[in-house]
Order: structure tokens, then C-alpha cells, then sequence
């Protein structure tokens, strides 16, 4: 351990250059990710059609993945829509964020019956909020 050659480019490089694969030796590709990365963005360029196909698929797919979450959540994007109408009046004004004091901060809706009701967090403990209200929800199934 410690080291592997490139099948590529055949240089010696230390196992960090390599990604992690159950395919390769070791558990580590055969390529490192500099070539990785290279052999991609060649299959890529070579096949333009293709990539703009699969850009317009994943847009579609996440067109739809929106149109779900609408309809199976629409007292959340009714919030949202309302809070967001109030922050633009001045009704309602950004905090830094509670936990942490970032300024860049996000309002989470703890309740959603309440819009304009909204706790102040940055990205990282919007996450965390949204993590730990899925696992309440879930122990709460349990039960
Ligand atoms: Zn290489
Ligand atoms: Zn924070
Ligand atoms: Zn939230």
C-alpha cells in the first residue's frame, strides 16, 4: 500500500491520486484522477450530442423531481412563497445565522402554517435542522 501506478499514464503516484474502487487493485482504480478526470473530459468532447442529451435528461429530471415535491408539499412552498413576498416588503428581516452568526443565512420554517414565523440559518445548520427534523419524523413512525 502506499503507492500504485498509473495504467495510464504509468507514473508512480501516491494512493491519495487514486479514487477509491472495489474494481481496481487494492480497492483503488487503476488510473489515477488526474487521467480520470482527462479520459472523461475527452469521452465527453468527443460525443457533444450526447452530453447536451444528458444534460436536457437531468433537467427534465429535476424539472420533475420539483413538480413532485410541489405537489406533495404544497403548504411549503405556499410558505416559502409568502415569506419570500414579505422578506422583499421589509416585513419580515434577515438574522445572521442562530447557531453559528454566519451572515449568509436562510430562513427554516419550523412550522409551516406559520410563513412569516422562520429561524435564521446558514447552509450547514439549515442542513442539520432539515437532517434532525427527518430523524424525529422517522423515530416518530417507529413508535
Ligand atoms: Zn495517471
Ligand atoms: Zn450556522
Ligand atoms: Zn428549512
Amino acid at each position: 500500500m502506499g503507492s500504485k501506478i498509473c495504467r495510464i499514464c504509468s507514473e508512480t503516484k501516491p494512493i491519495e491520486a487514486f479514487w477509491r474502487s472495489k474494481f481496481g487493485r487494492g480497492g483503488f482504480a487503476n488510473e489515477c484522477k488526474e487521467c480520470t478526470k482527462a479520459s472523461k473530459r475527452e469521452y465527453w468532447k468527443a460525443r457533444p450530442e450526447q452530453l447536451l442529451a444528458r444534460r436536457a435528461k437531468q433537467r427534465d429530471l429535476n424539472a420533475a423531481l420539483r413538480e413532485k415535491y410541489r405537489k406533495q408539499h404544497p403548504e411549503r412552498i405556499a410558505a416559502n412563497d409568502a415569506f419570500k413576498r414579505a422578506l422583499q416588503k421589509g416585513i419580515v428581516k434577515k438574522h445572521p445565522c442562530w447557531v453559528c452568526g454566519e451572515e449568509k443565512s436562510e430562513g427554516h420554517h419550523a412550522d409551516y402554517k406559520q410563513p412569516l414565523d422562520v429561524v435564521w440559518l446558514c447552509r450547514l445548520h439549515h442542513r442539520q435542522a432539515h437532517a434532525l427534523a427527518r430523524e424525529l419524523e422517522r423515530k416518530n413512525a417507529d413508535h
